[in-house]
């Protein structure tokens, strides 16, 4: 018996550290996979975000380019379109020969100072316009044709590309002169929403070491993108950089619902787990404790079988039949002995019905003083055997309670019984009254053993009993107290218990006065 107990103990616990271990496995796994999400979700945002400040970059060259060339050259005829929208176009193309596309035709004229440097037809009917002057297309012949004409272009050439270069030195490192913090804010902010990423950031640009610009708020601790500014430029160097304060939740917010799903679903498996486990625990120790009272109640039915046998033997005994005085006795221990296993088998039956609920209560107007004195009687005899003192108290009213006068006396004396049964020596056993609006109270205590709160949040439970020290000895089914608390639940009361170990205990009986009104 001890043995499989120690076997299933060990079970059991090897069962605890492989789901533990389990759960832990999970929940790490989940943990790593979350992060990993989260680390690629990063890496996407950052991705974004460079590929945004790279194209800020450009953009801002490229509107520069323009605007140059639009100051310098006055193609405003050929620009008039719309300049900001054919940003990207122009960047690519080189400055002498400008097209929309192939198939619209337009006239291109460059001009310095008010000079017509060039003048062409789109690509498709330049051969028309060279033919219409009888003219042949090919260059070097034009060049043998036109040299002076040619140099001359050629000059001019030389002229544009000076201007360039002398814009480039003279236009300076000041950074506030090409570029104000609205176009920068604005181009930038296009360029995050064109990648979908539309949350609040901060900027600032660094111009050789030196702060040159920065959004309203501006916290330099924080988590910098970078970017080179006018990367073409000949001098000077100037950075671009951005950052997000709310990036840390702006990228966990999407990845929040899983979080929670994850979150619920383990913690479902622990409570699940737990569950189970506290269940079988229950169900293990609770059928320990049926062997047990299967084991106590065949013993306590081995006694009174046995003297009733031996009762009979006499009885059985042909001399017997002349001693009525004998027979009368030997009667009688049949009878104490048949009454003791009845109201055993009773108790069980009792429980029993109460669990299926069949147990049927007959209420009457009952006179509460007079029943717990009857119940004091039913305990007197032992009380006085033991030397011991039964103390009543009646402070509340005599009042008619409507209830079932056999179980609530049988619940009473249930707890008297105890109150007698657990006290050493010589048992002291105080009953009290008192009476609230609601309630009634009977207050029973003693001076006995009393119970640790591990104990006493047992002690209700069905076939439990303290099993230690001295109450290996006294007899008892763990019944008792668990019946009486049926009784009382179903009178619409409770129960409660006040205990020290080693010091006494107090239990209450609280019953609801029906007020008839
Ligand atoms: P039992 O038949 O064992 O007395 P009960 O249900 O009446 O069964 O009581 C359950 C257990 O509670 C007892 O075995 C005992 O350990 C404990 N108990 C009950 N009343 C008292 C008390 N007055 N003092 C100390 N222990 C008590």
């Amino acid at each position: 018996m001890r043995m499989k107990t120690i076997k299933s103990r060990r079970g059991v616990r090897w069962l605890i550290a492989l789901m533990t271990v389990s759960l832990i496995g999970i929940t790490g796994i989940q943990a790593y996979w979350i992060s990993n999400a989260y680390t690629i979700k990063e890496e996407k945002f950052d991705q974004q975000v460079s590929e945004a400040l790279f194209g800020t970059s450009r953009r801002l060259e490229a509107l520069e380019n323009i605007n140059f060339l639009n100051d310098s050259f006055r193609l405003e005829p050929f620009f008039s379109s719309g300049l900001r929208s054919g940003i990207s176009f122009y960047n690519n193309v080189d400055s002498t020969t400008r097209k929309r596309n192939r198939e619209s035709r337009f006239r291109v004229s460059m001009r310095i100072n008010g000079d017509t440097v060039l003048s062409l037809e789109s690509d498709s009917s330049r051969m028309h316009f060279f033919s219409a002057l009888g003219v042949d297309t090919n260059p070097k012949l034009l060049v043998r044709r036109f040299p002076t004409q040619i140099q001359e272009k050629a000059r001019n050439l030389d002229v544009m590309f000076e201007k360039m270069i002398l814009h480039e030195v003279r236009k300076g490192n000041r950074l506030e002169t090409r570029l104000t913090r609205d176009v920068l804010d604005s181009i930038l902010s296009f360029e995050l929403q064109t990648r979908g990423i539309e949350m609040p950031y901060q900027f600032s640009v660094v111009e050789n070491n030196r702060l040159a610009m920065k959004s309203e708020k501006w916290e330099p601790e924080q988590e910098q993108y970078k970017a080179v500014l006018f990367p073409n430029d000949f001098f000077g160097k100037r950075l671009l950089m951005v950052s997000f304060p709310g990036k840390a939740n702006y990228l966990l917010s999407s990845m929040w619902a899983m979080l929670l799903i994850s979150m619920v679903f383990t913690l479902a498996m622990i409570v699940t787990f737990s569950k189970t486990l506290s269940y079988s625990i229950r169900q293990k120790r609770i059928s320990e404790i049926k062997t047990d009272f299967i084991n106590n109640m065949t013993h306590e039915f081995k006694t009174p079988i046995a003297t009733i046998n031996l009762a009979i033997d006499a009885l059985s005994n042909a001399k017997m039949i002349n001693n009525p005085d004998k027979v009368r006795h030997y009667s009688q221990v049949i009878k104490q002995e048949n009454h003791r296993m009845n109201m055993q088998v009773e108790s069980v039956l009792r429980l029993a019905l109460m669990d299926k609920k069949e147990l049927e209560l007959h209420y009457e107007d009952v006179a509460i003083n007079d029943l717990l004195e009857e119940c004091a009687e039913h305990i007197r005899l032992q009380m006085e055997a033991r030397g011991g003192k039964l103390q009543k108290f009646f402070n509340a009213p005599a009042l008619q309670l409507e209830i079932d006068r056999n179980h609530i006396g049988n619940a009473v004396i249930n707890i008297l019984d105890n109150a007698m049964k657990y006290s050493q020596g010589t048992p002291e056993i105080t009953m009290v009254t008192e009476a609230t609006k609601t309630d009634f109270i009977i207050v029973i205590s003693d001076k006995g053993m009393g119970m640790t709160k591990e104990e006493q949040k047992r002690i209700f439970d069905r076939f439990f009993r303290v099993s230690s020290g001295d109450i290996h000895n006294i007899k008892g089914h763990g019944l008792g107290l668990s019946y009486a608390q049926g009784i009382v639940q179903a009178h619409g009361g409770r129960i409660e218990v006040e205990s020290e170990k080693g010091k006494g205990s107090k239990f209450y009986i609280y019953l609801p006065v029906t007020t008839s009104d």
